[in-house]
């Protein structure tokens, strides 16, 4: 299965992603995942990304479709995978179009998630990130436990004047994906507020309608 994740920043498409990734078999690729750990490791790629993700703005293009494309040719996603983060723009997601149909493979469909600014801002504001797993936390709404020996950190990009220039930029920039790819009937949208339950149920509705294409 091969599937892209959309949706404002912080609501909630990494934290679904590992459950989906465990239930159907298939890998992640987090393209925020993959910047920051180059930027944790100071590589000239990583230095470069931090000045835009730091600003909240977008990486530009022909780097991130370089990074996709050397990602998939790796062997870790013959069952499939998870787009979570890419494409971000109309001309990502043109490249990844013409990338797939090379390769011939095709997209079983794009999950759209759906929260509301207000919500997005109270779940950024609060989301930390264990240093060791790189799980995914909230301080109030999925608190970690003491067993889990976590050493959390808060992402840069997270305090509140950037969250907002990040929706601005989803906005403007992203959003109009929801349109490219409903125009070719992949486009599924999934309410995201309400329990991590609950919405993984709505997930795997859409997931199991699309499991054939
Ligand atoms: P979130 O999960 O909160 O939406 P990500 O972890 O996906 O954020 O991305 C963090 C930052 O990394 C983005 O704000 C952007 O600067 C950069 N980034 C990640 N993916 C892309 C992409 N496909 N195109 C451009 N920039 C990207
Ligand atoms: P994204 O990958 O889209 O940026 P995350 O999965 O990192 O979003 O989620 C952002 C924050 O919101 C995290 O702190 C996460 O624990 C929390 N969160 C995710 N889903 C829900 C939910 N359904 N209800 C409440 N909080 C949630």
């Amino acid at each position: 299965m091969r599937l892209i994740f959309l949706g404002p920043p912080g609501s909630g498409k990494g934290t679904q992603s590992q459950n989906i990734c465990k239930d159907y078999g298939i890998k992640q690729i987090s393209t925020g995942d993959i910047l920051r750990k180059n930027v944790k490791d100071q590589t000239e790629l990583g230095k470069i990304a931090a000045e835009y993700m730091n600003k909240g703005e977008l990486v530009p293009d022909k780097i991130m479709i370089d990074i996709i494309a050397s990602e998939l040719k790796k062997p870790d996603y013959l069952k499939g995978f998870l787009l979570d983060g890419f494409p971000r723009t109309i001309p990502q997601a043109e490249a990844l179009d013409g990338m797939m149909s090379k390769m011939g493979l095709k997209l079983n469909c794009v999950l759209v998630l759906e929260v509301p600014h207000e919500e997005i801002i109270q779940r950024i504001s609060l989301r930390r990130v264990d240093k060791k797993t790189g799980k995914i936390y909230h301080l109030l709404f999925n608190p970690p436990l003491p067993e889990d020996n976590v050493e959390l950190y808060q992402r840069e990009d997270d305090k509140e004047e950037t969250i907002r220039r990040r929706l601005m930029v989803y906005e403007s920039q992203t959003k109009p994906l929801i349109k490219y790819y409903s125009s070719m009937g992949l486009a599924f949208k999934i309410n995201g507020v309400g329990d991590f339950k609950e919405v993984y149920e709505r997930i795997v509705k859409v997931l199991d309608s699309r499991l054939e294409v």
